[in-house]
């Protein structure tokens, strides 16, 4: 039987797949170390699961409105305002099964078929697929190291053409780690401007920042900018949330109510309970994040450290998120046991049979000579992690 074309060429998310792979291998006994994850590994906040069980407790466990409750709602409308001085209004937002579910509401919501999405690369694994599922075609910029992996607006000239209907900016980056400044983003938004399209901003990493940048929205840049900018977040990072399936968009509320109509077929409300946790979560302290993100700098740091003294390989210092994109192209043709390292695929492989570490090859990401590696783990998973691989790094020859 012939199965749907479009889904046929969608290939399933490498980062889940990794992770799924290293859990299992755990839970088989095997001693792994996973540096795939991209997710938080402390638990979610005391009070966020009181919440939680107090929805449950008064009855909170059925059908809401489909784009998200009220309640939800005002205090991300609140959140926008302190955060990123954007107000918007109730009708501007839509909360949904995770920040993918806003994704894939985004693009069938203002994608026609063959209508082009700039995205750079390396990008987030999901935004080619999500886009090719609304029938939208991916058009790649590929950003350069020296550049620390950021588009300029010269490159989106080049990406440019009639078709074009979107530009994605992931800022802080999912797997670089880059931030984009002010003015940069400035430069972005004159440009999104004069060619009348819209901007995607992904900026779900937002709180997770290093060394003392300003995460700056670009839906905060100008009026213009702000019309046309669809703004992406959500809890799974910021308060180590992955599993409670909640992510939020901002956007126009034309583009919003379309989003809401898909949703209302598709999944109808995202889960009740998750709602209201969410509210504790976005209405609470912020001194829990800021624990976090001393902890994930304290990671980073030993982690680039260690990295600088490993011969043969390099990184680019990540300001943001919880990843490190390690340089591996020099491996590339040499050897181990008889296999010869080729890509980043054999290199993640290998890695994995031998030493029993897993990262995400960069090939996920668009870009080969890189592997990322996810500190979103313990420091003594992190410590261990880096020996194996400095070990297996000087067993090639
Ligand atoms: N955007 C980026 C850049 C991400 O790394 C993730 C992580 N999965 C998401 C969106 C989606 O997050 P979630 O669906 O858990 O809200
Ligand atoms: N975004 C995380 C990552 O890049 C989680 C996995 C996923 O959602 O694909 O690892």
């Amino acid at each position: 039987m012939i199965l749907s074309e479009k889904a046929e060429k969608i290939q399933p998310s490498i980062t889940l797949a990794i992770t799924a792979k290293a859990k299992k291998m755990k839970s088989e006994g095997i001693d792994v170390i996973g540096f795939g994850a991209g997710e938080p590994d402390f638990n979610t906040p005391e009070n966020i699961q009181q919440a939680a069980v107090s929805a449950m407790k008064e009855g909170y466990t059925k059908y809401t409105p489909a784009s998200g409750i009220a309640e939800l709602k005002k205090a991300i409308m609140k959140k926008f305002k302190k955060d990123n001085d954007l107000k918007y209004d109730e009708n501007q937002i839509i909360i949904s099964t995770g920040a993918k579910q806003c994704l894939t509401n985004v693009f069938a919501a203002t994608l026609n078929s063959g209508d082009e999405v700039i995205i750079a690369v390396p990008y987030w694994v999901s935004y080619p697929e999500l886009v090719k599922l609304s029938d939208g075609i991916p058009v790649f910029i590929d950003t350069k190291k020296e550049n620390d992996f950021k588009y300029t607006v010269e490159d989106l000239k080049a990406a440019y053409s009639e078709k074009t209907k979107m530009i994605i900016i992931n800022n802080p980056n999912n797997p670089t780690g880059t931030i984009y400044s002010k003015e940069e983003l400035e430069k972005i938004a004159d440009f999104a401007r004069e060619k009348d399209i819209l901007i995607l901003s992904d900026e779900i990493y937002e709180k997770l920042i290093y060394d003392e940048m300003k995460h700056v929205s670009i839906a905060g840049l100008s009026e213009d900018a702000y019309k046309r900018t669809i703004v992406i977040n959500g809890v799974s990072k910021t308060y180590a949330m992955t599993g409670w399936r909640i992510g939020y968009a901002a956007a126009d509320k034309d583009i919003i109510k379309l989003m809401s109509n898909i949703q209302s077929h598709t999944t109808g409300n995202p889960n009740s309970i998750a709602q209201y946790a969410s509210v504790a979560a976005i209405d609470g302290e912020e001194s829990q994040i800021e624990e976090m993100v001393r902890e994930f700098k304290r990671r980073r740091d030993y982690m680039v450290d260690k990295i600088s003294k490993i011969p043969g390989v390099s990184y680019l210092n990540p300001k943001g998120a919880f990843y490190v994109m390690l340089n591996i192209s020099e491996t590339f043709g040499k050897n181990i046991d008889g296999v010869t390292i080729d890509d980043s695929l054999s290199f993640s492989e290998q890695l994995l049979e031998k030493e029993k570490v897993a990262v995400v090859p960069g090939l996920g990401f668009g870009i080969d000579g890189y592997v990322r590696l996810s500190y979103a783990t313990s420091m003594e998973n992190i410590k261990e992690g880096l020996d194996r691989i400095e070990r297996f790094i000087l067993n090639l020859k």
